[in-house]
């Protein structure tokens, strides 16, 4: 599958990588937002939140758990953090492959 993050999960593209597991992996956004821009994603190829399905609700708790167990490394815990799921062109995804940014070590704005 020409997935961007299928290939960075399964080690086909080669990235700096924060947390792994077997179904979870964790890396540095690219293009960095904040001090701190780390992306969560699935193992499993699922395109956006929209297709999750009953069965995939443990895993998307446990992409959260992770999200918190960096932002407690990264340091940012206390100061707090933001996590952001985008989901089709309204929410702004560019990659068609579920992850959740971890973003945090400055002031975020407010929504809206
Ligand atoms: P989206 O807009 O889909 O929610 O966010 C996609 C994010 O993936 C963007 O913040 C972008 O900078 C990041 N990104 C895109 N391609 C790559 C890549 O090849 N490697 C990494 N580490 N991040 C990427
Ligand atoms: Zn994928």
């Amino acid at each position: 599958m020409d997935c961007i993050f299928c290939k960075i999960a399964s080690g086909e593209i080669k990235t700096n990588i924060a947390y792994q597991d077997e179904t979870a992996v964790a890396f540095p956004d690219i293009n960095p937002k904040a001090p701190v821009h780390l992306l969560i994603i699935p193992r499993k190829h699922i395109e956006c939140i929209a297709d999750l399905t009953v069965d995939e609700e443990k895993l998307m708790g446990h992409l959260v758990s992770i999200a918190n167990k960096l932002a407690q490394q990264q340091g940012i815990s206390k100061s707090g953090y933001r996590l952001v799921i985008n989901c089709g062109p309204h929410g702004g995804q560019v990659v068609p492959h579920i992850h959740i940014h971890l973003l945090g070590g400055r002031q975020m704005g407010r929504l809206g």
